[in-house]
């Protein structure tokens, strides 16, 4: 028996390495360096019911493998087990939390009280000022499904929809693992804080009033899942390699179908819903698509100028099932780019984090020789000027727009934050070249694939 089994794993380790992968790209330098990017995509795509999701854990990680001499071998398998051993850790970690298990220890003390802390923050979850990052930590890195679950919770969806708690808390452990924890901005914190975002504009008067179980049931699972599996690169990225998402999303909202397929195999696997009819399961594929789709950054000058010409005609009737779930895209949209209407301490920590991962990107590509991306060259740009150009032609025109819909406190505290933030960016700029308050004009020069020209707030 232990012949056979060694002779199988024999097998599907050479059917493995000579199997050509997709989305495998090969580079070679002129330096000897065997350099090796692998865009780790492994892709099994199923088909049912007519429609594709992406296999879990597809991850379409970009992977570099730099073979100079033996002495970076072993640094390069030491990382790997080291990787290994974090994994394991993360797998413990959710795998307890999952079954609800606390360690038996003396330093459960700790745990307690980091697990009151995180509760008491929880009662406050509608508050704008929810530190993400605080209650990350308390919670352990578990802040996604922790909000979620609490927010399924507190909508009332567990009881109408009546979930099975356990196979709720699954779906959300294999949501969270699905972000990739490396990502400096793409990861499952930016997904508890979308989330948590899109619970406050839930709760807006207009949006309250109207809201069924339903659309509310949809916004939160649309939030939670809207990047998952982002591997922390752009579009533009993804097509120039050839990534075989590209290929399979014909260049178009490649990350967000990506995330959206992803969500849906969730969704599938979990079994969450299995006791919902198909045709309702169809529905919320298709409606959490739509939601996740409408993140697409490129896309936002459709959505604006739909959004303005509803508001100009007052129009906007939140009876009709089609309005509202407008309503609540232009809502997810506002979720995901709202970092700089939070407070300073909050914004800038964001600011700071994707900034690292568009540099991130730019070093690649640089080093690979790629052409650098706009926004991406740490030599040419900085976070102020990238801040100043994001809040002048997309951050500023969204939340105008929001604000004529949804005139209260809170699109009045984030319209109050957003200019505070951008004019302390403007500060920090003015100390570092002394000169005046420019946007970054990659921000209009982009190509549509990267980032739409946002006309100014007239
Ligand atoms: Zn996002």
């Amino acid at each position: 028996m232990g012949i056979v089994l060694i002779w199988c794993l024999a097998v599907i380790l050479i059917r493995w390495i000579t199997s050509k992968r997709r989305g495998a790209i090969s580079y070679d330098s002129s330096d000897q360096t065997a350099l090796y990017i692998r865009m780790l995509g492994d892709v099994r795509v199923r088909s049912r019911a007519g429609f594709e999701t992406e296999r879990r854990g597809s991850h379409p990680y970009i992977d570099f493998r730099i073979f100079h001499s033996n002495s970076e071998i072993e640094v390069s398998v030491s990382a790997r087990n080291v990787r290994r051993l974090l994994s394991f850790q993360r797998y413990l970690r959710s795998s307890r939390f999952f079954r609800g298990i606390t360690a038996p220890n003396s330093s459960n003390i700790l745990d307690d009280d980091y697990n009151g802390q995180a509760k008491c923050m929880l009662e406050k979850v509608g508050n704008w000022n929810f530190d993400i990052f605080l209650f990350d930590r308390l919670t352990n890195g578990n802040s996604l499904v922790s909000l979620t679950f609490h927010l399924f919770n507190l909508h009332g969806l567990i009881e109408h929809f009546q979930l099975d708690t356990m196979k709720l808390r699954r779906f959300l452990v294999m949501v969270q693992e699905d972000y990739h924890s490396q990502n400096p901005y793409h990861n499952a914190v930016h997904a508890a804080d979308v989330t948590q975002a899109m619970h406050c504009y839930l709760k807006e008067p207009k949006l309250s009033k109207s809201l069924t179980p339903w659309d509310v049931l949809l916004s939160l699972i649309a939030a939670a899942t809207h990047d998952l599996d982002h591997p922390g690169v752009n579009q533009p990225f993804l097509i120039k390699t050839n990534h075989y998402l590209a290929t399979l999303y014909k260049n178009t909202s490649v990350l967000e179908n990506h995330h959206w397929r992803s969500a849906v195999g969730l969704l599938r696997e979990s079994g969450l819903f299995a006791h919902m009819s198909l045709e309702n399961r169809q529905l919320m594929e298709s409606q959490i698509g739509d939601l996740i789709l409408a993140t697409d950054i490129s896309q936002q000058n459709e959505y604006l100028s739909m959004f303005r010409s509803h508001l100009d005609r007052g129009d906007l009737c939140l009876e009709n099932a089609n309005h509202r779930h407008f309503i609540l895209q232009m809502a997810l949209k506002c979720a995901d780019i709202c970092n700089p209407c939070r407070t300073w301490e909050l914004s800038k920590q964001w600011s700071e984090k994707v900034t690292e991962e568009f540099f991130h990107q730019g070093d690649i590509e640089k080093k690979y020789h790629l052409g650098v991306s706009p926004l991406c060259d740490r030599q040419t740009e900085t976070i102020a000027n990238i801040q100043i150009g994001f809040m002048t032609y997309l951050v500023e025109p969204l939340f105008g727009e929001w604000a004529r819909f949804s005139n209260t406190r809170l699109s009045q505290t984030m319209l109050g934050h957003l200019g505070l933030n951008k004019a302390s960016w403007k500060g920090v700029q003015r100390e570092q070249c002394g000169s005046g308050d420019d946007a970054d004009p990659a921000f209009e020069e982009m190509d549509s694939d990267i980032l739409p020209q946002e006309p100014r707030l007239s």
